[in-house]
C-alpha cells in the first residue's frame, strides 16, 4: 500500500524499528544524522537505502521541517556512502519516492542508491 506523504509519522514503521535496533539490517554506514543499510530486496547489484535518524515521513516532510544541520548531514551521508562504495566512477542513481504516485512503501524518508550495472531509462515505460 503506497504511503500518503501528508500522513503523520508512524513510529512503528519498519525503518523506525530498524533505527531502534528492533529489526536487523545490513548496516553500511552510520553517523549522528543518518543510517545506511542494504535494501532487503535489491533492484540492482548495489542497492543501499540511506535514512535520516529523525522522524520524517518523506522528502517533503524532511525538507519542510528538518534543521539545516540534519539536511546537510543527510545529504553529505548519501554522497559519502556512494563514494565509499566506489560508485562515483561507474555512476549511480538516487531515488526518493514521495507519496502515492511514486509508490512510496515505507513512511520514513529513504534515499535509494542504485548502481552496479547500466540502469536503463529513468522510468518504466
Ligand atoms: P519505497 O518503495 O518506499 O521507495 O522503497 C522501500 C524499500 O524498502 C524497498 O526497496 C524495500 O525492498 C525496502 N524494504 C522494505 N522493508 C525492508 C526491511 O525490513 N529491511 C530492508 N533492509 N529493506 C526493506
Amino acid at each position: 500500500m503506497a504511503v500518503d506523504a501528508t500522513q503523520p509519522y508512524d513510529d512503528q514503521n519498519i525503518f523506525a524499528r530498524i533505527l531502534r535496533g528492533e529489526i536487523p539490517s545490513r548496516k553500511v554506514y552510520e553517523d549522528d544524522f543518518s543510517l545506511a543499510f542494504h535494501d532487503i530486496n535489491p533492484q540492482s547489484p548495489t542497492h543501499i537505502l540511506v535514512i535520516p535518524k529523525g522522524a520524517y515521513v518523506s522528502w517533503d516532510d524532511f525538507t519542510a521541517k528538518a534543521s539545516d544541520a540534519e539536511i546537510a548531514g543527510f545529504v553529505r551521508a548519501v554522497g559519502h556512502v556512494a563514494r565509499d562504495a566506489g560508485l562515483v566512477a561507474p555512476g549511480y542513481r538516487l531515488l526518493a519516492n514521495t507519496g502515492t504516485h511514486s509508490h512510496q512503501e515505507v513512511p520514513h524518508l529513504h534515499v535509494h542508491i542504485m548502481a552496479g550495472r547500466p540502469l536503463g531509462p529513468l522510468l518504466a515505460r
